[in-house]
């Protein structure tokens, strides 16, 4: 189980940004609403670890 932060990009649905997101790797499943810094629109974010500890992140319009 990772204890530490890690950053992990992802892409807006909304304005298609790039955009980087740091994930706390101490809480196994996460799921959240994140305003983009680019639109500013809310963006849902799921976070699953993989076996190796390596973030997964997925993004989605609210
Ligand atoms: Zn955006």
């Amino acid at each position: 189980m990772p204890d530490a932060l890690q950053e992990s990009e992802g892409v807006c649905p909304w304005c298609g940004e790039s955009i980087s997101l740091l994930i706390d790797g101490s809480v196994e499943q996460q799921h959240y609403v994140e305003d983009c810094f680019v639109c500013c629109r809310p963006i849902e974010v799921t976070v699953h670890f993989d076996a190796t500890g390596q973030a997964e992140v997925y993004l989605s319009a609210e």
